[in-house]
């Protein structure tokens, strides 16, 4: 089989990252690795492993989908978290059987879990979310008092594991006031918790922007998904790490190079369209060169016209709009090209680079949507 493109990852970027993360966390922090959306495009089975090689032990994941595979991959060897969905019905008792942890936000679930391990005769394992600004998931204040009621009558079949909340855009500076406001009212319901004899074993909060913007809510884990894969939530949080150090060198790693080859080369004419429609008009005779990637493979139709690759070492530009499975290249200036020289969407080439970041500039989409956006079906290869 030979593929249209593939995505590779480089265990040494991951390393570099994991390494400047665990450095610049306080002492005793725990790092969980998030690997929800396909580990953000990385494919689960393949990053976690990765992940694994470095001594990461902590996962976290959205649902129990996601929980199941990344618990084919490390066994015992990690605990697995899920921050979001999970059925009820047909999930709770695998998830308390396989020691799996998991968000509680919602009475239902709270009361589900209990009557899931009193059958099973096992505990589960809660992190109890509660809203302190977000307002997306988390009880409110209303239900506190109910919730610590619950815990403390069912101690026996609930291990209350942590406190957790999660930020409303910490990535951004026009946030501030709210994000402060959240982490002072974490504190409240924390010491609220703790009167009534309720001392959770882990204090939680922050994804990587918070971690890196707000240190104080580290406490004792830190939730890093964007980072880890080597990119920076924003570019404010990039320009804040670099205004507390004196060299502006990105410690950062993309782990992720994206590949496919030139599938056929041709000429155009002065004048006339290329691809669908009327969006390109070669204003001079030009080369032009096909690549088998398209929006089906991720590649979004927003970077039609815009998109740029790197082939034989230069950046070239897409022309016309991308395709199910195809799009079109400059590639008028590139003397030696032919069929199957290597094409670069993401990646290294000689000595250009094309970074997530650059196209999702052209196209306004954020890191994180382009990477998870990453067909499930293009082949993830470790790099050795
Ligand atoms: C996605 C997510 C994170 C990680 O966010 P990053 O910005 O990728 O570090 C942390 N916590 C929760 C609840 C999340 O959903």
């Amino acid at each position: 089989m030979h593929n249209n493109s593939y995505l590779e990852l480089d265990p040494k970027a991951y390393k570099i990252n994991i390494d400047f993360l665990r450095k610049h966390f306080h002492k005793g922090v725990l790092f969980s690795s998030v690997v929800k959306g396909n580990a953000y495009g990385h494919s689960i089975e393949k990053f976690v492993e990765i992940a694994v090689a470095e001594k990461v032990t902590h996962f976290s994941v959205f649902d129990s989908n996601e929980a199941r595979r990344v618990q084919a991959v490390v066994g015992e060897k990690a605990t697995v978290m899920i921050m979001g969905w999970l059925s009820n019905e047909d999930d709770l008792p695998w998830v308390i059987e396989n020691n799996i942890e998991f968000f509680v936000f919602e009475k239902h679930r709270l009361t589900a879990a209990l009557a899931s391990a009193k059958k099973l005769g096992k505990k589960a394992i809660v992190h109890i979310e509660v809203e302190t600004g977000m307002n997306r998931t988390g009880f409110n204040s209303s239900e506190l008092k109910w919730v610590q009621d619950f815990l403390l009558k069912n101690a026996e079949f609930i291990e209350f594991k942590g406190l957790c909340t999660h930020f409303a855009g910490a990535e951004s500076i026009a946030n501030y006031f709210r994000i402060k406001k959240q982490i002072d009212r974490y504190d409240e319901i924390y010491n609220q918790f703790c009167d009534k004899g309720l001392k959770p074993k882990q204090k939680h909060a922050a994804c990587s922007a918070a971690a890196m913007m707000y240190p104080e809510t580290q406490m004792d884990m830190v939730r890093i998904g964007i980072m880890q894969y080597g990119f920076w939530s924003s570019p404010e949080v990039l320009v804040n790490f670099y205004n507390t150090k004196r060299k502006n060198e990105n410690p950062l790693k993309r782990v992720i190079s994206w590949k496919s080859e030139v599938m056929s080369v041709k000429k155009v004419k002065r004048g006339e369209f290329v691809g669908y429609g009327t969006s390109f008009m070669a204003d001079a005779n030009m080369k032009i060169a096909c690549v088998p990637v398209g929006y089906a493979h991720g590649y979004g139709r927003s970077l039609s016209n815009v998109g740029r690759v790197l082939i034989n070492g230069e950046r070239c530009v897409v022309i016309g709009s991308i395709n199910m499975n195809m799009m079109v290249i400059d590639v008028t200036l590139l003397d030696n090209i032919k069929r199957n020289d290597e094409v670069v969407l993401i990646g290294d080439q000689a000595d250009k680079q094309l970074s997530v970041s650059s196209f999702s500039d052209y196209s306004n989409l954020l890191n994180y949507e382009l990477l998870t956006r990453l067909s499930a079906d293009i082949p993830r290869i470790i790099k050795n």
